[in-house]
């Protein structure tokens, strides 16, 4: 059961307190206190974990201080959404909103290679109008013998670019807890010069103390990818030990599930599970193109089948995009053969505005014929 308190009482207050109190002293149960930064505003939410069929919702929603109560049915206790349309989603970061209601583009560069490349990069994303972008300094490779990534290195001319071009979010792969610090210290460094989202690859999903690790942590939101050979409720369970840890600003992504059925793409498409993590729970969701398709591949109608992916994503309603460009993908030490070019980050903008304006389009033709 979660018991949602008033948004106008704080921790220090003494309806806070009783309302904590008495859920505390309800036999063989026991309340976790959570605090979920909504966009609009930061709630407590009291979690009650045990034998909570005999609890009466009514006379719980009668304590002074709490102004609902919702009895979980479901799994993903924290970010589930269990029915409940009401329950906050989403969180700014850095001044950026990220929801199921928004729509945020992170284009950028697989793995960060010379400094040339980053600003390149990052003045065509200014140049656009983007303020996300995505850098991989670390890098999990299937070959020991290939490019690990610069790891720490790079970080302060990768943030103070950052910064120069307006950049508010970087999206970053971390493959261990201990580059959580690196991040940290190059942040400190450059003067905090930009924001970054801690990424957990796909490689890493079910890597449980990095996940608990990463959950801990409250500086930096997380982008999950769905592990590429394990079920969606695995990955959901994933999602939720980075919220159970206390960090429950993560965004899930679909980054296409491993199986050769999904050949000549390097991996199954699997967008179609867009508004499904959009039911089962409140995290915006994500889509990675780029590592689901993998080629540079493009049908007789002249679109390279990484934009209708993500056009098909799009228009289900993701809420994030995040896609590899580089200046000279001949040049990329990971994954240039996937990589969209710096001429081509307009015609790749437009197209994902005119598939959000069919997903907006197409919402309102489902209220009026929910209305109808
Ligand atoms: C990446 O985004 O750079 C990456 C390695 O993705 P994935 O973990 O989905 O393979
Ligand atoms: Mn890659």
């Amino acid at each position: 059961m979660i018991v949602i308190l008033r948004s106008d009482i704080g921790d220090q207050s003494e309806e806070y307190q009783q309302a904590l109190d008495y859920l505390s002293k309800l036999p063989g149960i026991t309340a976790r206190a959570h605090k979920v930064q909504g966009t609009q505003q930061e709630l407590t939410e009291i979690y009650l974990i045990g034998d909570t069929k005999t609890l009466s919702a009514e006379e719980v929603s009668a304590v002074p201080g709490v102004e609902r109560v919702i009895r979980i049915s479901e799994e993903y206790r924290i970010l589930g959404r269990h029915r409940d349309e009401q329950r906050t989603s989403g969180f700014e970061y850095n001044g950026v909103l990220f929801s199921q209601g928004t729509l945020n583009v992170f284009a950028g560069l697989c793995a960060v290679d010379t400094p040339e490349h980053v600003e390149l990069m990052l003045k065509a994303l200014r140049d656009h109008g983007q303020v996300c972008t995505r850098m991989g300094a670390y890098k999990p490779r299937t070959n020991p013998y290939s490019f690990q990534g610069h790891g720490k290195s790079c970080l302060p001319y990768v943030f103070e670019q950052a910064g120069k071009y307006g950049i508010k979010v970087v999206a970053m792969e971390v493959t261990h807890e201990s580059h959580v610090d690196e991040i940290q210290e190059g942040l400190e460094q450059t003067g905090q010069a930009t924001g970054v989202m801690l990424q957990i690859g796909t490689r890493n999903t079910q890597n449980f103390e990095l996940l608990k690790a990463v959950g801990r942590q409250q500086a930096f939101p997380v982008l999950l990818k769905r592990g590429f050979g394990i079920t969606l409720n695995e990955s959901l369970n994933a999602a939720e030990y980075l919220a159970s840890e206390g960090n429950s600003r993560v965004i899930f992504c679909l980054r296409g599930v491993k199986t050769n059925m999904g050949d000549p793409h390097r991996n199954l498409v699997d967008f179609s599970h867009v508004p499904v993590l959009k039911r089962l729970t409140r995290m915006p969701v994500c889509v990675d193109p780029s590592h689901s398709v993998g080629t540079r591949e493009r049908s007789p109608d002249g679109l390279y089948d990484l934009m209708h992916a993500t056009a098909q994503g799009v228009a289900a309603g993701a809420n994030m995009v995040l896609v590899d460009f580089h200046p000279a993908p001949a040049k990329a030490l990971v994954d240039g053969p996937q990589a969209m070019l710096l001429s081509e980050l307009a015609w790749f903008l437009e197209d994902v505005a005119l598939a959000r304006d069919c997903y907006e389009k197409r919402q309102a033709l489902a209220e009026a014929h929910r209305l109808a």
